[in-house]
């Protein structure tokens, strides 16, 4: 019987539910969540913050090894950490979600935030989101989902949190800006965003979050009972 940690690997387009959902299954199961959009997002607004462009190459690749990316575990979930300052509040911004997309096509931001995933994995049992957790962070984990919804259902989710924060937008900006981030994280060359051969698919649209959480508490029952846990 395995003993090492369970691993929940969720991956899916922008809006899909990812984090909202896998928050609340990491507290129910008593797992980590770990959302890794999070470290993308605080290299994009590094970058940014410096008056630097996310899509220069050289720019990026020049701040990384000054660069201090940490994060921590709280009563309140996952805080990121930036050269010492917390910085969970700027990052959800419409402006850093495209600049974290911009550095994520980067293999060498990709190879700098590898280690720190891997062994956050290694060291409990978690639930981890983003794109390319079941094809390149964790492709042993013991479960990993798909999730995906229409693109109007995403981005009318993505709208009401953006308008709920006060950020001012259009359901149609929203969207325009969604679908070009999905599909820049698709079309990259570096881990790009797609289901792993061995992913349950898992379509949100027209659930609520309690029967998606349903859903997907059983799939991760299931498989933890046929690893004997
Ligand atoms: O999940 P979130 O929307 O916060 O991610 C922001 C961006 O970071 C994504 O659009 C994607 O470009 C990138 N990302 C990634 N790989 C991950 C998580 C996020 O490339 N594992």
């Amino acid at each position: 019987m395995s003993t090492r940690p369970f691993a929940v690997a969720i991956d899916g387009p922008a809006g899909a539910g990812k984090s909202t959902l896998a928050k609340i299954l990491a507290r129910e199961l008593g797992f980590l969540y770990m959302d890794t959009g999070a470290l993308y997002r605080t290299i994009g607004y590094a970058v940014l913050r410096e008056g630097g462009d996310p899509a220069d190459a050289a720019v990026v690749e020049a701040r990384l090894p000054s660069l201090d990316v940490r994060l921590t575990h709280e009563a309140d979930g996952q805080h990121v950490w930036l050269d010492g300052e917390d910085v969970n509040g700027e990052i959800r911004t419409p402006e850093v979600s495209r600049a974290a997309s911009q550095v994520s096509a980067l293999p060498a931001v990709r190879a700098y935030l590898l280690q720190l995933q891997r062994d956050t994995a290694a060291s409990c049992d978690v639930i981890m989101d983003g794109r390319d957790i079941g094809t390149v962070v964790l492709p042993d984990a013991q479960l990993k989902i798909f999730l995906s919804a229409t693109p109007e259902e995403r981005a009318r989710r993505r709208y009401e949190e953006l308008r709920g924060k006060g950020v001012d937008t259009t359901f149609e900006q929203v969207l325009a800006d969604m679908q070009q981030r999905d599909y820049d994280d698709s079309h990259r060359a570096a881990a790009p965003l797609k289901a792993a051969e061995d992913a349950v698919a898992v379509n949100t649209t027209g659930e609520t979050v309690e029967q998606s959480v349903a859903r997907m508490k059983k799939l991760v029952n299931d498989r933890l009972a046929s690893c004997g846990r």
